[in-house]
């Protein structure tokens, strides 16, 4: 636990070091705590930390675990959604990171609508064009978000990417800055339905080059709970 709290310390007075160089507010960058794999009891004691926003990646885990972790807290779902799904989460989660397509977004709104609620969604970008990640580019974001417009039960806050990963975060950097690009270029356009706000990317490897280039939503797992283990 103690180590836990180390690393929060230290990503957070990165965050800050980021943001002093910069003149941005620290308080404008979401954190989000990554809980992927990592066992309830470890994250209800990690809470008192002062983390506000966990994320996990799949649906399962979040009904398994959503009971057992203490209210107030803010779930994101930032892993690939199928349809079929959207209704286990649908009254479970602050925001949905993950969103790729009209399908998803009608099935997002039908659902939110059903159980009185609006939901906040990012939309999932691929911009390095890796055949391993979902993603929309750039022709499929645009008439995305025309369709998207027209939905009363869902919210486009912003957008999401994973980068590839690289080493040297250095070697990403561009895929950071064209999705911050992105970001502005949909915000002026002033689509109907869509608040450019969130801009969620930079993970463990390499989030202080994601906050430099413009995010203000970080998903960091193993660097605040270590290295995962999947056999469990
Ligand atoms: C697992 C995961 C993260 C966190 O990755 P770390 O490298 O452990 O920080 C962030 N975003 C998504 C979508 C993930 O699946």
């Amino acid at each position: 636990m103690e180590t836990i709290k180390e690393n929060l310390d230290e990503i957070r007075q990165r965050i800050q070091a980021v943001c002093d160089k910069q003149g941005r507010d620290p308080g404008e960058v979401t954190l989000i705590a990554v809980t992927k794999t990592i066992d309830e009891d470890v994250v209800n004691q990690s809470l008192a930390f002062g983390i506000t926003d966990i994320g996990e990646n799949k649906v399962q885990e979040i009904e398994r675990k959503y009971p057992n972790i203490r209210d107030g807290i803010n779930w994101h779902l930032i892993g690939h959604l199928q349809r079929n799904k959207v209704k286990y989460i649908i009254d479970k989660v602050a925001m949905i990171h993950s969103v790729d397509s009209v399908r998803l977004a009608e099935e997002i709104d039908r659902r939110a609508e059903g159980v009185g609620r609006v939901m906040p969604v990012l939309l999932q970008l691929n911009v390095a064009r890796e055949e391993t990640k979902f993603g929309l580019d750039m022709a499929e974001l645009y008439a995305l978000l025309e369709d998207i417009a027209k939905l009363k039960h869902l919210k486009v806050r912003g957008l999401m990417t994973m980068a590839p990963f690289a080493e040297d975060p250095e070697e990403v950097r561009w895929v950071f800055r064209k999705m911050k690009e992105i970001f502005e270029a949909v915000k002026l356009k002033n689509f109907e339905n869509i608040s450019m706000q969130y801009l969620s990317m930079g993970m463990t490897n390499d989030y202080e080059v994601a906050l430099e280039e413009g995010a203000n939503m970080l998903r960091i797992g193993t660097g605040i709970y270590g290295a995962r283990d999947y056999s469990k």
